[in-house]
């Protein structure tokens, strides 16, 4: 399994949260050397979700680094998007990814199951040696100390704290303060489910969906809907989000996971086109979850350095979208790579740092983009869904000319360049190559103080332990 280098001073790290940011980070900290105890409050993981994760190349790139691409040798692979009317069907966008696209990027955008996900995370970190805590609650961080209280009280001592413990987290109030974003009137209120291709092959229409290449997106007033196959064609993903009014000008940020039938939702099913219709009357329940777009946080680590943020707790994203997922896994692999370095404790704090500049940027830029198409789709066309609040979300592009994209000199020729651009931002961030980046800038810098510190032990060792900005500027 092709990961991290072994960091030759080995921390006892300890995991809160067994979801997807917690397995892969407990999975990349143990592959780069570390000792990893993942705790977890439920009984196991949830594999009963089977709803799907969309896997842009910049998450698959990493999974093919941890080895873990090849376990999902069937998953469809996205060739494209089509936006359409929910009420007729009518491509109003089409935007294929063209093969030289993808190639360029050295990695498939994958439509994934989550539970074989979490089933490949899991089997991955439990190879690695994780040490796996079930029906075990984290009830108080004492994050100076690097030292969590459990429910029947217990304590866990480590060298630092990851907090992977979800949009609830009991961690993030420690480190910062959940801000909804200024002026937000809405929530957006997300409902995902799976239907089996045994259900999908009775009807003539829905069955050639199965085989669909490309994700497909159909927009209605003030809701959006998605679908694309998973699971080697078996299951068919559907995610809806709609828009309800804030009431309070604040709420909830996501979860918690609640069954609903499609009658709650906001999907307004009598207007579908009647194949819609179907497709969406098909699944019995969904699984509901609420977000309301945040502003970026200021801190990812707390002041201690002993306790990092990552995944839904450090910021969270509309789970049934584009890359919640893929964010949760870059802030993994970020963790792995930069401590698979680590050859002093002293550089712990330095590290921190570290992980916290380089994923505050990427994830504010990406939830940002992510966050406005989501708002472009669901935008409420009609008054009666608009008026609900004088400030409705931003519009949609005024121009949305269909137009189909088929090759690089049409990308870059295209009144679409600037999405584009922000696609190929999205799609071609390496994680693994950016911790390197910063490793190899500031690395020999690291080890000079290292190095200097044997000498000189009282200077250098609070030289060892500056802020790298700091250090560089004092050069
Ligand atoms: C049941 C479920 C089904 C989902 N289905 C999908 C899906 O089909 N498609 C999709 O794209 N995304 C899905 N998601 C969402 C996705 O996992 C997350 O939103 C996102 O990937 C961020 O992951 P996370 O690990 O940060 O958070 P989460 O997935 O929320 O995981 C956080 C974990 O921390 C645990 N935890 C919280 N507090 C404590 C504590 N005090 N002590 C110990 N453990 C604690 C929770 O039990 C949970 O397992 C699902 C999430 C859940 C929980």
């Amino acid at each position: 399994m092709a990961s991290y280098g072994k960091a030759s001073a080995s921390l006892s790290i300890t995991v809160i949260g067994g979801g997807t940011a917690g397995l892969a980070c407990a999975y990349a900290l143990q592959a780069a050397g570390h000792r990893v105890c993942l705790l977890e409050k439920n009984p196991g993981r949830d594999t009963s979700a089977r709803g799907g994760v969309l896997c842009p190349p910049n998450m698959t790139r990493i999974l093919n680094h941890w080895g873990l691409g090849s376990l999902f040798p069937t998953a469809p692979r996205n060739r494209g998007v089509h936006f359409k009317l929910g009420t007729n069907q009518e491509i109003v966008r089409s935007s294929p990814f063209p093969d030289d696209f993808m190639r360029a990027f050295g990695a498939d955008y994958l439509f994934l199951t989550y539970s074989d996900l979490l089933d490949a995370l899991y089997d991955s970190a439990l190879k690695a040696g994780v040490l796996f805590q079930y029906n075990t609650t984290v009830v108080t961080i004492d994050p100076d100390n690097a030292r969590v209280e459990l429910a029947g009280g217990k304590v866990i001592e480590g060298d630092i704290i990851v907090a992977a413990d979800g949009v609830h987290s009991l961690a993030r109030p420690l480190v910062s303060e959940s801000v909804a974003r200024h002026g937000q009137p809405w929530h957006y209120h997300q409902a995902s489910s799976s239907i089996s291709a045994d259900i999908l092959r009775v009807n003539t229409e829905l069955a050639p969906l199965l085989n669909a290449t490309e994700l497909n997106i159909w927009m209605g007033d003030g809701y959006g809907i998605l679908g694309y196959p998973i699971h080697d064609r078996d299951l068919y993903a559907v995610d809806v989000t709609w828009l309800e009014k804030s009431t309070n000008g604040e709420d909830g940020i996501c979860g918690p996971f609640e069954e609903l039938s499609l009658d709650a939702t906001g999907v307004k099913v009598d207007e579908l086109d009647a194949k819609l219709r179907a497709l969406v009357s098909l699944p019995k329940v969904l699984r509901h979850s609420v977000f309301t777009p945040q502003e970026p946080p200021e801190r990812l680590v707390h002041n201690s350095g002993k306790l990092i943020l990552m995944g839904g707790a450090a910021h969270p994203s509309p789970v049934h979208w584009t890359h919640g997922t893929a964010l949760t896994i870059e802030d993994a692999a970020t963790l792995g790579a930069l401590f698979s370095h680590l050859s002093s404790r002293a550089q712990i704090s330095a590290f921190i740092s570290a992980f916290e500049d380089i994923r505050l940027p990427r994830c504010a830029n990406v939830i940002k983009a992510d966050v406005s198409n989501l708002e472009t789709v669901v935008h409420p066309r009609s008054t009666s869904v608009a008026d609900q609040t004088a400030d409705s979300p931003k519009p949609p592009p005024s121009e949305p000319v269909p137009k189909t994209l088929t090759g690089w000199d049409e990308v870059f020729e295209s009144n679409y360049q600037a999405e584009w651009e922000e696609l190929i931002a999205m799609f071609d961030y390496d994680a693994n190559d950016v911790s390197e980046e910063w490793w190899v800038t500031w690395g020999s810098l690291m080890q000079r103080a290292a190095h200097s510190s044997l000498s000189q032990p009282e200077t250098d060792l609070q030289l060892l332990s500056t802020p790298l900005p700091e250090l560089l500027s004092s050069y």
